[in-house]
């Protein structure tokens, strides 16, 4: 058996897998997305649109967001949605705009790949490869984006304890790949008026149990886009390395998640917030 019992000075019984966790190693892991360090002193915020729709679309928001101080761009291509009929993302097209607006920009960039069939295309085109909340035990790709050499963002499943999601991270890392980075996208609860129930909790816990890097995602786990800055700035309080938002040069007109993406200006405002609290915890965002 590869895992072994938490034995942290803790009272948490919980089964932590040997690699994620802090037994064999206990100095913090660092991600490197093409330079960019998440999990070092600096506080690294992840921004830009829900989907890749245009490339004005992208052009316009990556503008604003990185003069605001993103470090990395977001934007999916390949979009997991409820319904079929819903947008479903421009695709290998999506990806050739990013590669676009990486160029431009000179920001890495983070997208989804959601099938183990997409993995190695999206590994040709970004800086790290997210692996979204729907597909978090998704095991055969997991074991897939170990194998990419590239940095992974793990989102944590809706519906997934911090055991379930400590293990699947282990599977990435099993692989021989230690880039990984957990995120804390909000869980189902019984609550109905936020989208998800952003945990926060799950901040200091993962930091407790593993040597990962923790990132949150205030865009999803509320679904509410005059929430999204509150709980930011919570999220970097508690102790996260990073954040992932969603921003739209126009929410209004997004093809999808328009209700939780901020504008230019609510961005530039929380970015100049987040500085404050940054600092406050003993850490900075430049
Ligand atoms: C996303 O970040 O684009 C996304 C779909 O998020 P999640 O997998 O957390 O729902
Ligand atoms: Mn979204």
């Amino acid at each position: 058996m590869e895992t072994i019992l938490c034995n942290n000075p803790t009272d948490i019984e919980i089964t932590v897998p040997l690699l994620v966790g802090l037994q064999k190693k206990q100095e913090a892991t660092i991600v490197k997305v093409n330079g960019i360090e998440v999990g070092g002193s600096e506080v690294i915020i992840i921004a830009g649109p829900c989907a890749v729709e245009s490339m004005e679309q992208l052009f316009e928001t990556v503008r604003s967001v990185k003069t605001d101080g993103a470090k990395i761009l977001r934007g999916g291509a390949f979009k997991p949605r409820s319904s079929p009929y819903s947008f479903q993302g421009l695709g290998e097209e999506g990806l050739k705009l990013l590669r676009q607006i990486r160029k431009e920009s000179g920001l890495p960039v983070v997208t989804e790949a959601m099938d183990t069939r997409q993995v190695e295309l999206v590994a040709e085109y970004a800086d790290m490869i997210q692996v979204g909340s729907r597909n978090m035990q998704n095991y055969p790709l997991l074991k897939e984006v170990g194998m990419c050499g590239k940095p992974v963002l793990l989102k944590r499943g809706m519906m997934a304890t911090i055991e379930e999601f400590l293990h699947s991270a282990e599977y990435i890392l099993k692989q021989g790949n230690e880039q990984v980075i957990l995120c804390e996208r909000g869980i189902r609860t019984f609550e109905t008026s936020t989208r998800n129930t952003l945990d926060l909790s799950a901040v200091p816990m993962l930091k407790h149990l593993s040597h990962l890097p923790v990132i949150v995602d205030p865009s999803h786990g509320t679904g509410l886009r005059w929430m999204v800055p509150v709980m930011a700035k919570a999220a970097v309080a508690a102790g996260a390395d990073g954040l992932i938002m969603e921003v739209h040069y126009k929410p209004e007109a997004a093809l999808c998640d328009g209700k939780q993406s901020l504008n230019p200006d609510e961005f530039a405002n929380l970015m100049h917030e987040l500085r404050k609290i940054a600092k406050a915890v003993g850490r900075e965002i430049s």
